[in-house]
């Protein structure tokens, strides 16, 4: 049988069947996927092959023996020495940021760090722009010149208010028929935009009540939920932002769409686009083609104050 994982108890897994059927499956012996180690075999997003067991008592469960390759994952590494992996998700379609300009205030640094985390994950990140409900005719001006500015790069940009519910229609269509992630500093309406989506979905409820149920305050693990629009989110609970990532120097501006698409016109084909003469991206951002934001962000990641640099909700 098939299916995909939608919750996992680092002991057993909830996997879901195409026709809507949930088993409780586990793993039996030591499997791993294409050189990840990882603390975790399986994760939620994870599609599996699945054999059931004979049936013992009232529930009959499954055994996991085959994982898909993973079209994506997102990663968390331990702080402690062992610096170990753990498979947050995978399989993730599209990662919504939410953005304010204040309360509390985004910065292009950091949606430009996420947005770099997005391409290096390979997952399709989108821009909401929150709350614009409240925002005056200058910071409406500031929304617009920063949407023109990411959907100049290629990132899709939506105006939204979570509260009034303008432009959620929007964020459907977005998510009909994917899986998808939110995120975005702690206040900027990550909960009222779900909400907004689908009001049964009460997710800091069910994350509350299952940790009370269970009595212990142990890692917690990501979920999937259907929403009535054919749409899945996954949800982290926990999990401070987006994950880390590991990247070498050479290969972060590749990860900036628009000074990629100059790099073949570089002289040096491995140029960093900081000393080196003839560079096709300081010349474009001279002639102001590539802001300088999106180039500050670029320093900023460069010079790497983190060994790992770290993308963090800063969450309440
Ligand atoms: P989260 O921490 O990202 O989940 O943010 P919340 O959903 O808890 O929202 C933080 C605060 O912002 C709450 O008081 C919300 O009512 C408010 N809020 C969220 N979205 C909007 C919006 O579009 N307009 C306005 N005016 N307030 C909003
Ligand atoms: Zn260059």
């Amino acid at each position: 049988m098939k299916g995909t994982v939608y919750k996992s108890t680092g002991s057993w897994y909830l996997v879901k069947t195409e026709s809507g059927e949930l088993y409780k499956c586990r793993i039996k012996g030591k499997f791993r996927l294409k050189g990840i180690k990882s603390t975790n075999p399986v994760a939620v997003g994870d599609k599996v092959v699945f054999d059931l067991e004979d049936q013992q008592g009232d529930e009959q469960q499954g055994v996991i023996k085959k994982i898909e390759e993973r079209e994506n994952y997102i990663i968390r590494k331990s702080v402690n020495l062992s610096k170990q992996t753990h498979i947050i998700a995978s399989n993730i379609d599209r990662v919504f940021l939410l953005v304010t300009l204040n309360n509390p205030p985004t910065f292009t640094t950091f949606i430009d760090r996420f947005l770099v985390t997005a391409e290096a994950y390979d997952i399709e990140a989108v821009i909401l722009f929150n709350k614009i409900d409240t925002y005056s005719n200058e910071e409406t001006m500031e929304v617009k010149f920063l949407a023109k500015l990411y959907r100049e790069i290629g990132y899709e940009c939506v105006g939204i208010s979570a509260k009034t519910g303008k432009s959620v229609e929007k964020v459907k269509e977005l998510m009909i028929g994917k899986t998808s992630m939110f995120s975005g500093h702690s206040g900027t309406g990550k909960s009222t935009l779900i909400n907004a989506l689908e009001p049964s979905l009460d997710l800091k409820t069910s994350v509350i009540s299952e940790q009370h149920r269970q009595g212990q305050h142990t890692t917690t693990f990501a979920e999937m939920f259907d929403l009535s629009f054919n749409a899945r989110i996954i949800d982290t609970p926990g999990i401070k932002g987006f994950g880390v990532v590991d990247m070498e120097k050479e290969e972060i501006g590749d990860y900036f769409p628009e000074f990629f698409a100059l790099k073949q016109n570089c002289k040096f084909h491995n140029c960093l686009h900081m000393e080196e003469p003839q560079c096709a991206v300081k010349e474009a951002l001279e002639e102001g083609e590539i802001a300088w934001s999106r180039y500050k962000s670029y320093l900023q990641i460069m010079e790497g104050e983190d060994e790992n640099y770290r993308i963090d909700n800063y969450q309440k």
